[in-house]
């Protein structure tokens, strides 16, 4: 640390730069972790500090915070074609290979690709074009848009109206038309004596129900993530999407999967719709697209919507609709690297989602060896993406009091052993890198473990 405390790193940053959702008391208190770097899964801090970042940055970096055939990708793409947009009938070569190799990954036999800088900006776009598309076919009142609580989808206004949390009220969010179905969490919703299959029966009923109620005719969409991440990890109950996705198809409802953090191999699979055995009309893709080295989303829409959006646009000339750096050329270079190093495999090394596979059993073993703590309820997760719920009492699944911020301290303790992870409402939530070694994995767990000891002895 500096001597001069006021012209630290720690209080520089605290000074003049505003935060995403970060508790602003605790910040004051334990002051910014300021990085200058990483190496495989560890980022460096302003003294020199390690800490093993057990959530990829945000679920993105799954190939590490120094990737060198990605790093060298995006230093080529800057030295021959450092930027350009996708309009007007025009767009770089890379961008043109970007949406050729989505399409071929993709589950779908053709489609195509509109790029974003952001996952938010994907959902936003989706829904553009479902609302353009629908107007433009003569049925304008399709506009309707179901997601579920806990589902995350953004923060733009619109893709914040898709997420079902409550903290998005502080914005007079959702916007009408955007409709929360119950989060299929059957260890938290399921009712007393209630079987996973009645419980997911009761989902598929509630969303028949709520059909009826909106207008089948009204709903454009409905947008899920296969797994979610945001809201805690959180895997669906068993048999949900087979149970909802009949109803849906059959009341013509388009099926979006929302892949920003499941896509590219975060579940095992190329995409989490595969993970589940269903094909969408539409997959929002972000973070893994670039292994975190550039801001991009995407929107790849199936042979069908995207179909119905080129007549649709061809009628009234043109989707006005784009951001000035969409299918940026370097973005589009480094999705192109980035999709061949998780899923084929790149300069001579085996994929990274060989990885995935290869640290799944250990991951969920370990998380299953913390959830026998007395104060863990549950632990989920699929592939690399796991959770542990806090809770006062396990047998009633009582959560601790919030004004103790549980899952805030074990994530402070675990910062302060080197170790980052996440709280989510009561969970604390891992999702590393998919280059982690088993040491490392051990070194997770190792500390983790130790954080909620020390945090559960002060709070019990
Ligand atoms: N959808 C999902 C499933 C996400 O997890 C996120 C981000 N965590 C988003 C959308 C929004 O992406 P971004 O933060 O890039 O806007």
């Amino acid at each position: 640390m500096p001597d001069d405390k006021s012209n630290s790193w720690e209080a520089r940053a605290a000074a003049h730069t505003l935060y995403g959702f970060t508790d602003l008391p605790t910040v004051a208190a334990r002051g910014t972790v300021v990085l200058t770097g990483g190496h495989g899964p560890y980022v460096t801090d302003v003294h020199g500090r390690d800490y093993l970042d057990a959530n990829s940055g945000l679920w993105n970096m799954v190939a590490g915070f120094d990737p060198p055939g990605l790093i060298a990708a995006a230093q080529e793409a800057y030295g021959r074609f450092p930027g350009y947009h996708a309009f007007f009938g025009r767009m770089s070569d890379r961008t043109v290979e970007l949406s050729e190799k989505l399409i071929a990954v993709s589950p779908f036999a053709d489609g195509r690709v509109f790029y974003t800088n952001s996952g938010s900006e994907a959902n936003d776009t989706l829904v553009k074009m479902l609302w353009f598309l629908n107007a433009q076919e003569g049925r304008p009142e399709r506009r309707k848009i179901l997601t579920r609580v806990n589902g995350y989808h953004g923060v733009t206004v619109v893709s914040a109206s898709m997420t079902g949390k409550p903290y998005n009220s502080v914005f007079g969010l959702p916007l009408p038309g955007f409709v929360h179905l119950t989060c299929p969490h059957y260890w938290r919703e399921g009712k007393e004596g209630e079987s996973e299959a009645a419980f997911t029966a009761r989902m598929a009923a509630e969303l028949e129900e709520v059909i009826a109620r909106e207008g089948a005719e009204t709903i454009a969409a409905f947008v899920a993530e296969p797994v979610m991440g945001a809201g805690g990890v959180i895997p669906p109950s068993e048999g949900y999407f087979e149970a909802v996705l009949p109803i849906l198809r059959k009341h013509g409802i388009a099926v979006i999967s929302d892949e920003v953090i499941c896509g590219l191999g975060r579940t095992g699979r190329a995409w989490g719709c595969e993970t589940y055995g269903f094909v969408p009309d539409a997959i929002i893709s972000s973070k893994a697209l670039t292994a975190g080295l550039f801001p991009m989303g995407a929107v790849i829409l199936g042979p069908e919507l995207a179909d119905r959006l080129h007549r649709a646009s061809e009628a009234v000339e043109e989707f006005p609709h784009g951001f000035t750096a969409s299918g940026h050329p370097v973005g589009c270079a480094i999705a192109l690297k980035a999709i061949e190093t998780i899923l084929e495999g790149a300069d001579g090394a085996p994929p990274l989602i060989d990885g995935v596979h290869r640290l799944t059993p250990g991951f969920e073993a370990g998380l299953a060896r913390l959830a026998e703590h007395p104060h863990i309820g549950e632990w989920r997760g699929k592939g690399l993406m796991g959770a542990l719920e806090a809770v006062q009492d396990k047998a009633t699944k009582t959560p601790f009091p919030g004004h103790l911020s549980v899952s805030e301290r074990i994530a402070n303790a675990c910062t302060d052993a080197g170790l980052i992870c996440r709280p989510l409402g009561q969970a604390v939530v891992l999702c590393p890198p998919f280059i982690l070694t088993e040491a490392q994995m051990d070194e997770m767990f190792g500390k983790l473990e130790r954080a909620l000891e020390t945090v559960f002895a002060e709070v019990a």
